[in-house]
């Protein structure tokens, strides 16, 4: 599109009578950039092992024969399989599922936020977060973090206090930052969020990644009716293709969420993929451990090269210590790697992907930093 393309589109889409609150606003758009080596989306790159592709495609092809039909619109065997994968004494009546945990956070806002209601969350954080909270007219707040990005329990809670927000976004392991929430924050925030009857989401997409005793705001759950917990199979699983996101939460959560869902919103394809592959989980989850020792290879080579990795409970590794990010940037992307920009002066966010990618990632960057 050249310039004058897209000022005239811009032009036709301002001359729509478009709601306020979405003026001027960017769409999501993480760059699709055809790259040798792309690490800027934490997707998992190893591909799907051959055998739950083989389970899939006899899944796909048996769900096929009955397309005719609307799909099961309560999804029951995916929530009787995702409980069981998750364990924490769930059932099938404290799951959810949509298409990617994006769509299960916009059910969330459309049922608990809204006009007139708020969602708090704390920057840098899932850029997703403010524009789900624009599509379902609800006020975003952004909320403050220590200078190294940290969130304590005391001041997530008095943040928390102080703008009573309907909904909490909690981030754990955050993303761009890597790093999980200690439980003392969730716990904080709860208790703070009681007083006036809030909902508190843990977005723990990436929480297959973390680190040996980092625990799970699942173990939380219990006698918390408005905590829920957010998970995807796009990450650990390696099917961010399939979209597939889904929660942990107290059964009338699920029932609040069966008024804003779309009639069959999961479709008889996206069913039986994701009952296909959790019948592999264990294959799946195999790769995730190597995925793990490429992420701690970045940390180490970070630090090797004079930067600054933040902790990583996740598949990729946030860093700073650079004089021009963006120009960093540019020269990855002349190597043909592709790595992430967050805007935040001095930081790239690298995804870990295989061991040759990985090595590519580092190998370019010590070239470009001219440290080799
Ligand atoms: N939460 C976080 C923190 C993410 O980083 C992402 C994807 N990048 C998502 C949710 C959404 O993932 P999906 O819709 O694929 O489940």
């Amino acid at each position: 599109m050249s310039t004058d393309d897209s000022l005239s589109s811009q032009e036709a889409l301002a001359a729509l009578p478009l709601r306020e609150n979405l003026r001027g606003l960017s769409p999501y758009g993480a760059p699709q950039l055809d790259v040798a080596v792309a690490l800027n989306t934490n997707e998992n790159t190893h591909p799907v092992p051959p055998e739950v592709v083989e389970a899939i495609t006899a899944s796909v092809a048996e769900a096929a024969v009955t397309l005719n039909r609307y799909p099961d619109r309560e999804f029951t065997e995916l929530r009787k399989r995702l409980a069981e994968y998750l364990g924490h004494g769930l059932s099938a009546d404290n799951l959810w599922a949509a298409n990617g945990s994006n769509e299960i956070l916009q059910q969330l806002l459309q049922a608990f936020g809204g006009p007139g209601r708020s969602v708090l969350s704390f920057p840098p954080t899932y850029s997703m977060y403010p524009l789900l909270a624009a599509g379902t007219d609800t006020a975003y707040v952004a909320g403050e973090r220590g200078e190294d990005f940290s969130l304590t329990a005391a001041s997530a809670a008095a943040q928390v206090s102080e703008h009573r927000p309907h909904v909490v976004l909690l981030c754990s392991p955050n993303n761009p930052t890597g790093t999980a929430l200690g439980l003392d924050v969730v716990e904080a925030v709860y208790e703070a969020a009681e007083a006036f009857d809030g909902m508190v989401v843990v977005d723990e997409a990436y929480a297959e990644f973390a680190l040996a005793g980092t625990r799970s705001a699942l173990t939380l759950l219990p006698g918390r009716p408005r905590l829920v917990v957010t998970r995807t199979m796009s990450k650990a699983f390696a099917l961010a293709g399939a979209r597939l996101g889904y929660l942990a939460a107290a059964p009338e959560v699920t029932d609040a969420l069966r008024l804003v869902r779309l009639p069959y919103h999961l479709s008889a394809v996206s069913q039986a993929t994701a009952n296909a592959a959790l019948q592999h989980y264990d294959v799946l989850l195999e790769n995730v451990e190597d995925i793990k020792a490429q992420r701690d290879r970045i940390v180490t080579g970070l630090r090797e090269l004079g930067l600054s990795p933040a902790i990583s409970d996740s598949n990729f590794v946030f860093f700073g210590g650079l004089d021009d990010s963006h120009a960093v940037w540019r020269g990855l992307l002349e190597h043909g790697v592709l790595v992430r920009d967050v805007g935040i002066p001095g930081h790239l966010r690298v995804t870990a992907g295989t061991e040759a990618e990985t090595t590519a990632f580092l190998t370019a960057l010590r070239e470009v930093l001219h440290r080799s």
